[in-house]
């Protein structure tokens, strides 16, 4: 009952990244893992020489504590934070990796983000362009599976399961190289990337949203007609609803019925363990609308469905193994 009840009491749920050059960072992981544990956090981090990019949880006065020493060290001061809520259950647990790099592209991108980023506005500076700027062009650089539950209106949606697909898929964007591109994606960390890949493809003026879908939700707070649904995060809550969508239906569509939700499911057959939204009348109907379109349409059932060997962890940038994902 004891476990319980910390389960589900109250969590502050921090995102934040920085590309900042890190000397050695196997030693970094080490050290941060020992005082992430310290404090109690559970979360996914990322470290690479480039720099970090993190999510953790944590009770109030841990996650303060985090920030406190974070903001002491040169590397990381004055770093932003973007906080949600969330629960001892939004994560399953600590995981520190030191990859290649803190969000894959994988592109051969001679990186360097002192010199590379396109030109950060603010939300409130974002809106005004999009909704008064007739040469602008709202760019989704997330996963399709994530655009699928809430999106800027009229936004370019790509079809990636993958944010290192998105250079193989920029060619089909060419017509849009002399518009205004206005690039977002959830916590700001993807666009400083693809927007320099934009830019050494020929996209002439390239304009990010500082501090993603999480600062715009922070900064404009109230129900708003450009921000359509809720935000798809890569933890257990799987999605976070949006003030500025409050009072609106659900923008997601069951990728069965076509009805309005916000219910994500993998596929039950393992071999795909496709995320896909899904209304929940729709899966009380009959198990088999745990498998995702494709799979049905391949003649699979809930019977002969594959769902030995699932993987639990949910890693970074791939969609919550989580089976249960209602919010
Ligand atoms: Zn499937």
């Amino acid at each position: 009952m004891e476990a319980q009840a910390a389960a589900h009491s109250p969590h502050v749920v921090l995102l934040y990244y920085r590309y900042v050059r890190i000397e050695d960072p196997d030693a970094f992981a080490r050290d941060h893992r020992a005082f992430c544990a310290s404090l109690g956090l559970r979360g996914r981090i990322i470290v690479a020489e480039e720099g970090i990019n993190g999510t953790v949880a944590g009770a109030p006065d841990a996650t303060g504590s985090y920030r406190e020493t974070l903001a002491k060290d040169p590397r990381f001061a004055g770093m932003p934070f973007k906080i949600s809520r969330g629960t001892a259950d939004t994560f399953p647990g600590l995981s520190i990796k030191v990859r290649p790099e803190i969000v894959t592209l994988g592109a051969a991108l001679p990186f360097d983000p002192e010199i590379d980023p396109a030109a950060h506005l603010s939300p409130f500076e974002w809106k005004r362009l999009a909704e008064t700027d007739p040469d602008a062009v709202i760019f989704d650089v997330r996963n399709d599976y994530e655009s699928a539950v809430g999106r800027f209106r009229g936004a370019i949606t790509p079809q990636i399961k993958n944010f290192r697909d998105l250079p193989a898929v920029l060619s089909d964007y060419g017509h849009l190289k002399d518009r205004k591109i206005l690039m977002y994606c959830t916590g700001g960390i993807r666009c400083e990337k693809a927007s320099s890949l934009f830019k050494r493809q020929g996209f002439r003026e390239v304009y990010q949203l500082d501090g993603g879908i999480m600062n715009y939700e922070k900064e404009i707070c109230d129900r708003d007609d450009l921000w359509e649904g809720d935000c798809f995060v890569f933890d257990n809550r799987v999605v976070l609803p949006m003030a500025t969508a409050r009072g609106k239906a659900p923008a997601g569509r069951c990728a069965h019925s076509g009805l309005p939700t916000s219910h994500y499911v993998n596929c039950i057959h393992n071999p795909c363990n496709r995320l896909f939204l899904v209304a929940e009348s729709i899966v009380e109907d009959s198990p088999d609308h745990r498998l995702c379109p494709e799979c049905l349409r391949k003649g699979l059932t809930s019977e002969t469905a594959d769902n030995k060997s699932r993987s639990l962890a949910p890693a970074m940038e791939n969609p919550p193994a989580a089976n249960s994902t209602t919010r």
